[in-house]
């Protein structure tokens, strides 16, 4: 099992800021940006390489999952991010999303 897999089943702690049936969403652990979490889905995919059709909608809502959790912190602008291999600075094969943000309303 891979970090994610066990942040998502709880055996290992993670500070969540989200969670649903197929995600679990989490504060990354050295933010980037004042405001950096991660989108995870709870199905264990390696990357985008190894995505499938199947996973086509799981990962259309992945970024309308992003988009709303953006709108609920008030972010007017945000980067989604992610990094595809190792050479890419993905450090952990389970698929994610970064959301990062410097825009946070007052
Ligand atoms: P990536 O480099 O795209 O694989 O992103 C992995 C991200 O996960 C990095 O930004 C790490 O800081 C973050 N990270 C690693 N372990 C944890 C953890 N246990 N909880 C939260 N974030 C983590
Ligand atoms: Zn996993």
């Amino acid at each position: 099992m891979c970090i994610f897999c066990n942040i998502a089943n709880k055996t290992e702690k993670a500070n969540i800021e989200y969670e649903d049936n197929d995600f679990i969403v989490i504060k990354d652990i050295h933010p980037k940006a004042p405001v950096h979490l991660l989108i995870i889905p709870k199905k264990h995919i390696e990357s985008v390489k190894e995505a499938k059709e199947e996973d086509k909608e799981l990962l259309g809502s992945l970024i309308l999952l992003a988009k709303k959790i953006a709108e609920q912190k008030g972010l007017d602008y945000y980067k989604l991010d992610f990094n595809v291999g190792r050479g890419a600075g993905q450090e952990i094969g389970h698929i994610h999303m970064h959301l990062k943000s410097d825009a946070i309303r007052s």
